[in-house]
């Protein structure tokens, strides 16, 4: 099982970190050891000291499929769930002034919080999903699939011309506009059309 997780796809996010908006998707992975599971706390680790929450839609993978066409690509996925993609800023703030990949910024454990998943078939399109989060009990993101620059079916034909998608492989889509630092403390809740789906403490 592998998470790819989709970079710069909303264009206020993009131009927040002064990020050009891509061409084609921009992905990368994490590995199994970074999903943060059943509302765990996550616990600050010492190698950053600016980590980033950033709240993202994912997709669930439920066939095999590699060189899938666009117009296929929906059959590929069966569920829907909200996650964290965790990003140590200013160790990838250095990896990309160097010019280097992005792993220690973004595949470390418990770097993916997750949520449980919903039914695609509960959404009248995967298109129009609205979706947030809380910082202690304030909004501090809030999206729409209906901004992604590359929606699912786009992402989907792109990355599996690359790499084989799996069972069970997770898609994290990228956030919208609103990222921000954690602090040990901090209570974070996301949502999907403003139901609470996820809870994460930092310790
Ligand atoms: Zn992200």
């Amino acid at each position: 099982m592998k998470i790819i997780c989709i970079g710069r796809n909303y264009v206020m996010h993009a131009k927040e970190l002064n990020n050009p908006v891509p061409e084609k998707p921009v992905f990368f992975m994490k590995p199994e050891t970074a999903l943060l599971l059943k509302n765990r706390p996550f616990f600050h680790p010492d190698f950053s000291s600016d980590i980033h929450y950033e709240v993202e839609l994912v997709f669930r993978i439920n066939k095999v499929g590699k060189h899938i066409q666009e117009k296929f690509a929906h059959t590929y996925y069966d569920k829907i769930a909200i996650g964290i993609d965790l990003t140590a800023r200013d160790i990838q703030a250095e990896c990309k002034s160097k010019g280097l990949p992005w792993e220690p910024a973004k595949a470390f454990d418990s770097s993916a919080p997750l949520s449980e998943f919903i039914s695609v078939d509960d959404f009248e399109s995967v298109k129009d999903i609205s979706f947030s989060l809380k910082k202690d009990g304030v909004e501090v993101q809030h999206g729409n699939s209906a901004d992604m620059l590359f929606d699912i079916d786009r992402i989907i034909a792109y990355v599996s011309q690359f790499v084989t998608l799996k069972i069970g492989d997770l898609i994290y889509t990228g956030t919208p506009a609103g990222v921000g630092k954690i602090a040990v403390g901090d209570q974070f809740e996301a949502f999907i059309e403003g139901k609470s789906m996820l809870k994460m403490r930092v310790k």
